[in-house]
């Protein structure tokens, strides 16, 4: 189960996954808002938080997570978190092993999480439902980032289920065409 702790949250903060499971992880904190009481009403305490990037918007509710329940923080990032993530490393997230996927372009510290078992994917701010990660903050670039959503394109092929974006909603109807048109918005 993958519960996006942002729901409803009106503030300036990114989409914040908490997945049940074996392992129980938060993928991204999001930002001012109350993520702690967030776990709690859903009861299930992360033992990892990762990090698909370091932008205060998905990494602003960290100190208060940390106190509250000392998860492991995993980010590509060497000084971001407990430990370093490294492209094409295995990692188990919920009851699922998950690739690691190095996808510069709006970030130099970003990567995207895939599962090909159950086809989903934690994208970060790559890709979104409508559109792609913006590339006109520090380290943002362009044709690095249309080379890692074409990276990404190719690594979940066709058979993608679930697409979880950083910003906005999730995508199950065709998320590996929605990839794909992030592509193509990217290129113009
Ligand atoms: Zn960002």
């Amino acid at each position: 189960m993958i519960s996006n702790l942002a729901d409803g949250v009106d503030t300036f903060t990114s989409n914040a996954f908490l997945v049940a499971g074996d392992r129980p992880t938060l993928v991204d904190t999001g930002a001012n808002f109350d993520a702690v009481a967030a776990v709690e009403e859903r009861g299930i305490e992360p033992e990892r938080i990762v990090l698909t990037h370091t932008h205060p918007d998905h990494v602003g509710n960290l100190g208060a997570l940390r106190e509250a329940f000392d998860p492991e923080v995993l980010a590509y990032d060497p000084d971001a978190g407990d430990g370093e993530l490294d492209d094409g490393e295995a990692l188990a997230i919920g009851d699922h092993d998950y690739e690691v996927l190095y996808t510069p372009g709006h970030k130099d510290d970003h990567v995207c999480l895939y599962a090909p078992k159950p086809g989903i994917c934690f994208a970060g701010d790559l890709v979104f439902e409508r559109g792609f990660g913006r590339t006109d903050l520090p380290e943002g670039d362009r044709a690095t980032l249309v080379e890692s959503i074409d990276r990404l394109a190719d690594r979940v092929g066709p058979d993608l289920r679930e697409l979880h974006p950083g910003h906005g909603p999730s995508v199950t109807d065709d998320p590996s065409g929605t990839i794909e048109l992030a592509g193509r918005m990217a290129r113009q």
